[in-house]
């Protein structure tokens, strides 16, 4: 028996049963909701089976996903990241408590790998050979490292301008990558048109329902490690929107199984130069304006979200709020996550720390306050920035006395 009740519209709310597309609303076109059925799920799966469950990483959760039975799944080890206390970061920020989620040892080094373990499953089970993506970079190299995995074929739209290490990772795995001459937001709108036209499957998080599900992994995982003493607030930086939506998805799923005592509340961190989203939430709006969008954290960098609906109303169910922070705090964030904790974050990885920054500034969070800040992708991935954040060495010539010298200047 299949665990998916109904797929609805979040725009329309039109229902229906997952059968008719994969994607859109095929009556308005809105991002769907994929609906479980948890009298099903319960019957197998709760506090005891995951007790007993000695996988530490997402197929421990394969009960509350939607992949279908016997569908095939990537050998590589999605999930099950760390949780590190950081109180060297609490100290700088002024607040009670701090985690951090290290997503940074991913398979392809960031969150995404979550929804493309659901994606390529899907794509497998359904004898889809191509599997398509755009992507600002992770979820791209994320799609092409888990389908290599399985044998299938990663099509990837980026922006010419993606870091070099991830298009690096892209080619290293096989993909067939489509450089576009643009910005993120139009290189995704080419590539919606390719994957209608050739009928790729979508590996888009915000077009698939399916992909959020994977996402939600990362809540499920916090509500497991946390859930007896969990924290205020969840820390994550928001692009399109589907990972803080799929985290607060797993949160609101673990308390409901009673695995977790409260839901904390959702604060999302958008780079101040490109934030529609927080413009929006701030306005009380669900309208959601294209901006131009600028900043070093190339994985936040979207002008128009693509999953609005489900990141603003996860921040506002939450309680939580929407933060701005600017691309010198996100540089700072770098060297100051990593003198801390020991995690090595890209830009749009740190963004998170620097809005508790902001938050604590704001007067929304406060010293009583505890937070965990997901860490969404190693800092491998774009060393330009980390060296732009921290100062160069100067080069020594190879004499003790030179090493004496520098040894004194430190
Ligand atoms: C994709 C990504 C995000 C943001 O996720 P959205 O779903 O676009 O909001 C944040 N950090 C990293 C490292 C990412 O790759
Ligand atoms: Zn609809």
């Amino acid at each position: 028996m299949s665990n998916v009740r109904a797929l609805s519209c979040t725009r329309c709310d039109y229902q229906e049963a997952p059968a008719s597309t994969e994607y859109n609303c095929p009556r308005c076109g809105g991002v769907r909701e994929v609906l479980f059925d948890y009298e099903v799920i319960r019957a197998h799966f709760g506090k005891e089976t995951l007790a007993a469950d000695r996988r530490w990483d997402v197929r421990r959760y394969l009960p509350l996903l939607p992949i279908p039975e016997g569908a095939p799944l990537t050998p590589l080890r999605v999930g099950g990241t760390p949780v590190y206390q950081a109180p060297r970061l609490a100290q700088k920020a002024g607040v009670a408590r701090v985690w951090v989620k290290d997503e940074g040892g991913q398979p392809t080094g960031s969150f995404k790998d979550r929804a493309s373990f659901v994606g390529v499953a899907r794509a497998a089970h359904q004898g889809q050979k191509i599997v398509a993506a755009a992507s600002t970079g992770n979820a791209a190299t994320s799609l092409a490292g888990l389908a290599a995995s399985l044998g299938l074929l990663p099509y990837i739209f980026v922006p010419a301008t993606a870091p070099e290490a991830k298009v690096a990772q892209l080619l290293a795995y096989g993909a067939k990558v489509f450089a576009i001459e643009a910005d993120y937001d139009t290189t995704y709108d080419l590539c919606q048109q390719a994957v209608a036209h050739f009928g790729w499957y979508n590996r888009s998080a915000a077009v698939n329902p399916y992909l959020v599900e994977g996402k939600k992994t990362c809540g499920l995982e916090i509500g497991e490690e946390l859930g007896q003493d969990p924290p205020d607030w969840v820390s994550m930086s928001v692009g399109d929107g589907c990972s803080l939506a799929g985290t607060y998805k797993g949160l609101v799923e673990m308390f409901q199984l009673g695995l977790l005592q409260k839901i904390p509340k959702m604060l999302a961190v958008q780079a101040a130069g490109a934030a529609p989203l927080t413009r929006a939430f701030d306005a009380h709006t669900e309208e959601v304006e294209r901006l131009e969008a600028q900043t070093i954290a190339d994985s936040i960098n979207v002008g128009m979200p693509r999953n609005p609906l489900k990141a603003l109303r996860a921040v506002r169910a939450s309680g939580g709020r929407f933060v701005n922070v600017s691309d010198d705090a996100i540089l700072a964030a770098i060297p100051e996550v990593a003198r801390a904790t020991g995690v090595f974050g890209e830009p749009a990885a740190v963004t998170a720390w620097a809005g508790v920054h902001a938050a604590v500034e704001a007067g929304i969070l406060g010293k009583n306050d505890s937070v965990l800040v997901v860490s969404t992708g190693t800092g491998l991935k774009d060393v330009k920035a980390a060296r732009r954040a921290t100062q160069a060495s100067p080069t020594l010539a190879p004499t003790m006395d030179a090493v004496i010298k520098r040894v004194e200047s430190l």
